[in-house]
């Protein structure tokens, strides 16, 4: 334990489960919750906003240069954290399924990786993190204590999605969410930086099969019994 950082990763694709499991681990130890989903997110909407030629390497670098970013604890009766960009707050706006597509999109770049990857690293050097997203486990914090990685049948992520979207008012087309939930794990795993993998050392949780209290308590056991 003592060349480990005191950080829990925990990777997985889209509607595993992932936020809200990573949001109570985060509450039942006292860390801070790192949504670096959020964070290509952002990103993603500013290269829109931006109305950016993606293929302009330079364009793109000046652009992600003056980006500012604040991720804060998610409020009172959310599921999200507050996502603070260039001032203003796109915590809602960055949920839509037409950004989920941008920030799969643009978390391909390696120079957005790289500036994202860093301030990932920054917000971990205090520890006591719960970081939740594609590659924490993997590259960002590779000397992470607890490394989970969270997965489940696409149809079962389907479902999930779809009671979220509809929670926020969205009309939803099932089997179109599926094939986009399908073509993002496919470009999520191709890529060629950072792929969505399993760490070697992380332990597979099928949450599939198991309440998000039940698999939020077992992940609770394994890192409580190194806690120290
Ligand atoms: O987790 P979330 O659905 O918010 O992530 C949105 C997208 O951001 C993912 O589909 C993925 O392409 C990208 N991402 C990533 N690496 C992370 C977190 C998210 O590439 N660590």
């Amino acid at each position: 334990m003592s060349h480990k950082q005191k950080i829990v990763t925990i990777d997985g694709p889209s509607g595993v489960g992932k936020s809200t499991i990573s949001r109570r681990v985060a509450q039942a130890l006292s860390f801070t919750y790192l949504d670096t989903g959020a964070m290509y997110r952002a990103v993603g909407l500013k290269f829109k906003e931006a109305g950016l030629d993606m293929a302009d390497e330079t364009a793109l670098r000046k652009c992600l240069d003056s980006i500012s970013l604040n991720l804060l604890p998610a409020g009172e009766g959310s599921e999200n954290v507050g996502v603070i960009l260039d001032g203003r707050d796109v915590s809602q706006e960055i949920r839509s399924s037409e950004m989920s597509m941008i920030a799969s999109r643009v978390s391909a770049f390696p120079a957005v990786r790289e500036k994202l990857t860093y301030m990932q690293q920054e917000i971990g050097k205090k520890g006591e993190i719960v970081a939740e997203g594609r590659d924490t486990g993997t590259v960002v914090f590779p000397r992470a204590a607890w490394k989970f990685f969270l997965d489940a049948d696409p149809e079962v992520r389907m479902h999930r999605r779809a009671k979220q979207l509809r929670s926020k008012g969205e009309s939803v087309d099932e089997e179109e969410l599926l094939k986009m939930i399908i073509k993002r794990d496919r470009d999520d795993q191709a890529r060629s930086i950072a792929p969505l993998c399993k760490a070697k050392d992380a332990l597979i949780i099928d949450t599939g099969l198991m309440t998000i209290d039940e698999v939020t308590q077992t992940m609770l056991k394994v890192i409580r019994k190194e806690l120290t």
